[in-house]
């Protein structure tokens, strides 16, 4: 993978991180002034934003945030893009579908079958 297309996938997993806590911070009037901030307090402005109300967020959002938080980290390590599981590297357009995903589409079936015994019943299924 080279330098532009993680940056476009960070930017990926940036923008669904906001979108989550965007979706949250409806009601609070801090996302304002969090906007208004100057340029000295951009670095710290950027973080309270990333953190956001962690606490508001239901499970299923939490689960979606550090999943996201996990992807950037690997970005930041360099160890992003590849299967956690068999540690080969994951496609592109999954990555580009599915920007946190931690396994190739091969492991995520599997991982899905295991989830997947009756009476377990999460919602969403688990792995997309
Ligand atoms: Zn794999």
């Amino acid at each position: 993978m080279d330098a532009y297309d993680m940056e476009r996938l960070k930017n990926l997993l940036l923008e669904q991180r906001q979108e989550i806590c965007r979706y949250r911070q409806d009601l609070e009037s801090d996302w304002q002034a969090l906007s208004e901030r100057d340029a000295e307090k951009e670095e710290e402005a950027q973080k309270a934003d990333l953190t956001c109300l962690f606490e508001q967020l239901d499970n299923r959002e939490q689960e979606e945030i550090k999943e996201i938080d996990r992807a950037l980290t690997k970005i930041a390590t360099a160890t992003y893009g590849s299967c956690e599981q068999c540690r080969k590297p994951i496609p592109l357009e999954r990555l580009e579908a599915l920007p946190s995903t931690r396994l190739c589409g091969v492991c995520a079936r599997e991982a899905e079958k295991e989830q997947r015994r009756p009476g377990v019943g999460t919602e969403r299924g688990g792995v997309r």
